[in-house]
């Protein structure tokens, strides 16, 4: 089995008929490049940056932050690299910034929330992200966002940023794209409307199924809600996989799903572009892949997002996949 992973390192991720997909990796600090490159990543999906801000007694410097961001685009090349920007508030907690206590952290003042009203905090990264993207193949992805003025007020805070960089004779990236990441119902709702202004989706299911089921990811007692193949949560993913393709556009997916692979062929059928997991799990998927008829899961879409339940979905994909 792991001879034939090795195999296909540095093989394209192509199903049986021909159709490609992109498998990339999701990383928290530049160290983790070199797994991704070993284990034949095609790009970074998600680099989590919180873990520049967190373990420590103070903000991370707009210079620590762009020598961060530099050692990941340089180790990539011009394979591309998906940064996320501040997604605090939620499970993790800054000591130093001092948030307010929370009835309700998960439903709080969290990620893009907190950066859109700290700018102090937002604008620093921003200027070390569009710094560090002359040196390589960076896209640029806000997190949490639940309505449309949100990610134009975040991205016109991205172009003054860029602005004053180049008044202030720095070099900076051109031609980045700027996406979002799709975890709240009322975003995937309305993807048509975002796919008009984004450059990129990316599915955090993580957290879009825990908002669509109302179950807490960290709650054990109510987990058997936690249902990644509920038709509900199908149907949002088609939702947004199809407004991005109607405007020209792509659609990643970089929640815990796009590495299942039970997940991995209803995704391919729905048409999902790029799949990002954990660094490990991308030579079984590509693996899996090349077995796969996108075509032939495509049938099957109707019925499957027609279907009732989670159970109903799982029994099907697996018994026209043995
Ligand atoms: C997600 O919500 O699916 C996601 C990828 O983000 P995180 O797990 O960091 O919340
Ligand atoms: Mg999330």
């Amino acid at each position: 089995q792991k001879e034939v992973w090795a195999k296909l390192k540095d093989e394209p991720t192509i199903s049986q008929d021909g159709e490609q997909v992109e498998l990339a990796a999701n990383i928290g600090t530049p160290e983790d490049v070199t797994g991704v490159l070993n284990n034949g990543g095609e790009g970074i999906g998600l680099y989590r940056t919180e873990f520049l801000y967190m373990g420590k007694s103070e903000l991370p410097t707009e210079e620590e932050q762009y020598n961060a961001y530099k050692s990941v685009l340089e180790q990539m090349g011009d394979k591309p690299v998906v940064v996320r920007t501040l997604d605090i508030g939620g499970d993790k907690e800054l000591s130093y910034l001092d948030l307010p206590k929370e009835l309700n952290p998960f439903l709080g003042f969290r990620a893009i929330r907190f950066c859109l009203e700290n700018e102090d905090v937002f604008r620093p990264q921003l200027r070390a992200l569009l710094r560090a993207g002359v040196h390589g193949n960076l896209k640029v992805m806000f997190p949490m966002i639940a309505t449309l003025e949100e990610f134009r007020q975040a991205k016109a805070i991205l172009m003054d940023e860029k602005h004053d960089l180049k008044n202030e004779g720095l070099k900076v990236a051109e031609h980045i794209e700027v996406g979002i990441m799709v975890e709240i119902p009322s975003t995937a709702v309305i993807a048509k409307q975002f796919a008009k202004e984004v450059d990129f989706f990316s599915i955090g299911t993580n957290d879009l199924i825990q908002y669509t089921m109302a179950a807490d990811r960290m709650n054990e007692r109510v987990s058997y809600l936690y249902q990644p193949y509920h038709p509900a949560i199908l149907n949002l993913v088609n939702t947004v996989i199809e407004a991005a393709h109607s405007e020209g556009k792509w659609t990643g997916m970089c929640g815990e799903m796009a590495g299942d692979p039970i997940a991995i062929p209803i995704l391919l059928g729905l048409g999902l572009d790029e799949f990002s997991m954990s660094s490990t799990s991308i030579l079984p998927a590509r693996t899996q892949i090349r077995d796969l008829s996108k075509e032939k899961l495509a049938s099957y879409k109707s019925k499957l997002l027609a279907m009732g339940t989670a159970e109903e979905v799982e029994e099907f994909i697996k018994e026209k996949t043995k």
